[in-house]
């Protein structure tokens, strides 16, 4: 293949520009901000599941409470019944007064304990709700920091896209100065190595940095200014300057 030197000069400006799309590419892959919203979306869902459980146990202790509340109020009803009944005088045979205080003593009795019951649901309730609340907290701070995260993802990824552009503009206009079939060939060799085009400098291929032969140096000596040299280590189009050591 034949291009002009200027084109084939024109070669080491596109892969330089195509080096640098390469790294916004990789840069826009591996921003630490995608790791941490990964990161923060799985803690969340933990999170989110435990304030879940955490709710149903502090919800079950509520009602927990309420029945055993209920059940109090049952004793004392019948207690205060039996009371009233007691001091109505309505009772007057001995044998039936002493059952009756017999059975207001035994209710009192099983009111203080059903009171103890209460209590104690009421602690683990108070201890079921502060991990709700904790557990909450926890979360929304999670959904705080993701989203933050997001937010520095964004602008990140602004820029980055900025960048990108800036750089396709200017490729596209480098593009136009190099002969299709040098294009063609250049971009074949991108698909396949990575970079298309290296310069030889010092006698060395920059694409594969390996120093070329006596022998192939005299054979790019010897070849025609616009004929299109190929390196024979990494087969990268090899462009000529006046750096290159001829
Ligand atoms: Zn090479």
């Amino acid at each position: 293949m034949k291009a002009a030197p200027d084109a084939q000069k024109r070669l080491l400006d596109l892969a330089e520009l195509d080096s640098v799309a390469d790294r916004l590419a990789h840069r826009r892959r591996t921003l630490p901000e995608l790791a941490e919203i990964d990161e923060s979306s799985k803690q969340y869902a933990r999170l989110a599941t435990q304030v879940i459980e955490a709710e149903t146990e502090a919800g079950d202790l509520a009602r927990e409470q309420a029945k055993a509340e209920s059940d109090v109020d049952a004793v004392r009803t019948r207690a205060d019944r039996d009371q009233k009944r007691l001091d109505s005088g309505a009772v007057t045979s001995p044998r039936d007064l002493a059952s009756l205080q017999s059975e207001i003593a035994s209710l009192h009795r099983r009111q203080g304990d059903l009171e103890e019951v209460v209590l104690e649901i009421m602690e683990r309730r108070e201890a079921a709700d502060s991990k709700v609340r904790d557990l909450v907290a926890r979360r929304d701070e999670t959904a705080a920091a993701r989203s933050a995260a997001e937010d520095r993802r964004d602008a990140a990824l602004k820029e980055i896209d900025k960048e990108a552009a800036d750089v396709q503009g200017r490729r596209t206009g480098v593009a136009t100065e190099i002969p299709a079939d040098l294009l063609k060939l250049y971009e074949k060799l991108r698909e396949q190595y990575g970079v298309g085009a290296a310069m030889l400098r010092h006698g060395r291929c920059q694409g594969c940095k390996v120093a070329l032969s006596i022998a192939e140096m005299n054979r790019i000596k010897a070849a025609p200014h616009d004929e299109v040299l190929r390196c024979e280590e990494c087969r990268r189009i090899l462009v000529r300057t006046p750096e290159s050591g001829l």
